[in-house]
């Protein structure tokens, strides 16, 4: 099936093509035309899926179909969404998709000076895309007035309130005109997400792509036992045998992060980490040198990690356990992005074994330990862990490809553990 078939307007097509894209991924196929025909959704899908596009180009696409004069402040289409990355993101997107179009976007972030943003606002822009915070300020202070928005778009509704924006979320929402289309876009559909759709949307119908478990399918999954005061070195170790793509490094701390990459550093594996302290410049800056490859290591927080959209990264190293288990599912979703492969692997150490089930419950998976490594702490509950009550005694997936990048049996040099093979073309 081909972007033409679904009754996207011939200007909308050229944005499709500017982006290089062929054929619509599963949500796009769905939610598309759904979304032209002026219904409301919920969309079970991660960032990965292609959901931006999916949301996007109908946007775009009824705005241009109805064009109205351009009023100061008020725009037609607003885009919540929970970080400063993402909301960049979609902007690109935005531009990208609608070049041949005659509409304008704002993005409206925090942690940047307001007055550029309320310039383009007084100037008239059709779409806004914006976290939750500064669109409030903003509305308070009479820049954005929402009472003309016509399509409302409320994105990784999750972790909006994973990071405690729904009081800021209801404040939107009550601002907001009605009839008007509005969708909804969330990885996981926990109790809460449910009532918020339900204060919102209308009759919507339900998008489901990428289901928990399938998206966690193609990822390979491993993890280590090993003591806390080892993690380091195995992860040092682990960067030597896996020599290939970019690598994804989770810390549960802000203070953890930095000395991970600091500590990486030292060891010769150049490394930057990526989380709120840091500023929006930084962090940008950072994203933009793991994208390019000059640091092959990026260290991030979940929150941070949010929404990051890199192609190439082929490992997720869940260097802390996540508390939460659905952090787990939002951090190995990063990698095996659009269909390609890619791997995880979870440095468990014995205070963190009860995550760990946790998150393999969430999941239905029972994750293969890899002891194959110089640091492997005995689990004393090993067998426990395998069958933690209400899991398949089988790992989902076959152990038989096995992890590429533990082919080598080779012992880490004891000193300097500085096997990095830097990537062709790469620093
Ligand atoms: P998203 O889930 O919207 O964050 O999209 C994930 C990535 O997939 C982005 O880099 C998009 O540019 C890309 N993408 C979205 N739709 C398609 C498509 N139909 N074909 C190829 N790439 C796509």
């Amino acid at each position: 099936m081909a972007f033409s078939k679904l009754g996207l307007s011939p200007a909308v097509l050229e944005g499709v093509r500017a982006a290089g894209y062929i054929t619509p991924t599963p949500i796009q196929l769905r939610g598309i035309p759904l979304v032209l025909a002026g219904r409301d959704i919920i969309g079970s899908a991660q960032t990965g899926t292609g959901k931006t596009a999916a949301f996007a180009l109908p946007i775009l696409q009824r705005l241009s179909a109805r064009p109205q004069p351009r009023t100061p402040r008020r725009p037609r289409a607003l885009i919540l969404t929970p970080t400063r990355e993402l909301a960049a993101q979609i902007g690109d997107n935005i531009a990208l998709y609608g070049r041949h179009l005659p509409l304008r976007h704002a993005v409206i972030f925090g942690g940047v000076g307001e007055q550029p943003q309320i310039r383009a606002l007084a100037a008239g822009v059709e779409i806004i895309v914006a976290t939750p915070g500064r669109l409030l300020d903003l509305m308070e202070q009479g820049h954005a007035l929402l009472d003309r928005v016509e399509i409302f778009v409320l994105d990784e509704g999750d972790r909006m309130l994973d990071m405690g924006f729904a009081p800021d979320v209801k404040r939107i929402l009550a601002k907001l005109p009605s009839p008007r289309q509005s969708l909804l876009f969330s990885a996981t559909m926990p109790e809460e997400i449910r009532q918020l759709a339900n204060r919102f949307l209308h009759n919507p119908v339900h998008i489901e792509v990428s289901p928990v478990a399938s998206t966690v399918d193609s990822v390979e999954q491993r993890v280590c036992h090993v003591q806390r005061s080892d993690k380091h070195r195995l992860l040092v170790h682990t960067l030597a045998r896996h020599a290939e793509g970019l690598v994804l490094v989770f810390s549960r701390t802000k203070h953890g992060a930095n000395r991970l990459a600091l500590n990486l550093e030292r060891d010769g594996i150049p490394a930057t980490a990526i989380h709120g302290n840091k500023s929006q410049g930084a962090r940008q800056r950072a994203l933009e040198d793991f994208r390019s490859g000059r640091t092959r290591v990026l260290v991030a927080t979940d929150i941070a990690a949010r929404g990051i959209d890199v192609k190439g990264i082929s490992l997720v190293v869940n260097f802390d356990i996540p508390e939460e288990p659905e952090a787990y599912v939002h951090r190995i979703g990063r990698t095996a992005r659009m269909g390609a492969s890619g791997f995880a692997l979870s440095f468990c150490d014995p205070s963190e074994r009860a995550s760990f089930r946790d998150i393999q419950r969430l999941i239905r998976q029972t994750i293969q330990v890899h002891a194959d490594h110089p640091f492997a702490a005995n689990a004393p509950s090993a067998v426990q862990m395998e069958k933690a009550p209400g899991l398949p005694s089988q790992p989902a997936r076959s152990s038989g490809s096995g992890f590429r990048f533990w082919r080598s049996n080779r012992r880490p040099r004891r000193s300097g553990y500085g096997s990095y093979v830097p990537l062709p073309g790469r620093r």
